[in-house]
């Protein structure tokens, strides 16, 4: 058995659920990257619909899912730039995974 630090394949919608068109490279954005968890915003150039798309790493493999949403970049702006997380939270998350 070998074991690998690298990402199993990623199992990222290349198509949009909605109507079916292909993502483009620019389409994609990553929102928020942490040791085993990524976010990532999925915009549609074609009908406009976006998604959000939460992949985790975990002991049965890399679990993903995705959420409807209609944030517009300018949103992703405003969430950026404002403390709906804190640092402390963050860190408090971070023991409890450490000490499990
Ligand atoms: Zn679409």
């Amino acid at each position: 058995m070998s074991k690998s630090n690298s990402v199993p394949n990623l199992q990222i919608m290349t198509k949009c659920p909605m109507c079916s068109a292909s993502y483009k490279k620019d389409d994609i954005k990553v929102i928020n990257k942490n040791d085993g968890s990524l976010s990532i915003y999925l915009n549609c150039s074609h009908c406009k619909s976006s998604v959000v798309m939460l992949l985790m790493a975990g002991p049965m493999g890399v679990t993903s899912i995705s959420i409807p949403t209609d944030i517009t970049e300018e949103d992703f702006e405003k969430i950026n730039s404002s403390d709906a997380v804190s640092c402390d939270d963050v860190l408090e998350m971070y023991k409890f995974l450490k000490d499990n």
